[in-house]
């Protein structure tokens, strides 16, 4: 769940584990949405996260320093990712060493269930997000990584879907705001054209190009 600038919180699933860790702040202007701060912090990550199920974890304070190294190493290269430019080589260098250390060990649980060995460390913790990175990356859905479609939002997701065609972070948050903003664009060019309607001589010409406004943004909005 995020907090919206208005209070509202909303559900926002970045489609990999990787990408959910970008949530947590960044680097640069990002730093102000920091909330990796001691080793609480990165539990509570876990479980807010897909894994499933949350693993036992045993977390250090250079652990929770290394989970924002990774962080921000994977905040830069989704950024230039975004930018259609070459990967910066120091943020890969830290994704790869993230990603060759021993991740989180499935196990069979004795009910049956899936489960994780034992209790784990933030280092596997942090390994097993590093390779979800390089799979993603390498990964058939690379090209699908994408910006919130919104100007003012940032956050980052994977379209996982089957047409490819999600624009918003969020249907609830961003994808609703843009469609209350086209309906009230609808609406005042509606009454901008009922006034052009009361004068005489501009009526017939303004309404008609008003209309066709209409009918345009009626054909975008249906793309949502
Ligand atoms: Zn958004």
């Amino acid at each position: 769940m995020l907090r919206a600038r208005s209070g509202a919180t909303y559900r926002f699933d970045p489609g990999a584990l990787c990408l959910e860790l970008l949530t947590t702040g960044g680097p640069g202007v990002y730093r102000h949405y920091e909330v990796l701060h001691q080793p609480a912090d990165l539990v509570a990550w876990a479980e807010r996260s897909r894994l499933e199920p949350t693993p036992e974890l045993e977390v250090s304070d250079a652990e929770v320093s290394e989970a924002r190294r990774l962080r921000d190493a994977l905040f830069g290269v989704v950024l230039v990712h975004l930018r259609g430019e070459p990967y910066p080589g120091k943020e890969l260098d830290v994704i790869n060493a993230v990603a060759a250390r021993p991740a989180l060990a499935p196990a069979v649980g004795v009910d049956g269930e899936r489960a994780w060995a034992g209790v784990s460390s933030g280092t596997q913790l942090l390994a097993t997000v590093a390779r979800d990175a390089v799979e993603l990356l390498t990964g058939p859905f690379a090209h699908r990584i994408r910006a919130c479609a919104a100007d003012n939002c940032q956050l980052v997701y994977v379209d996982t879907s089957r047409p490819g065609r999600r624009r918003w972070c969020s249907m609830e948050h961003c994808g609703n705001l843009h469609k209350v903003r086209a309906i009230r664009a609808r609406q005042s060019s509606a009454s901008a054209a009922d006034a052009a309607d009361s004068t005489p001589g501009l009526g017939d010409r303004e309404d008609g190009r008003q209309r066709q406004r209409r009918q345009r943004d009626g054909g975008r909005e249906d793309q949502v």
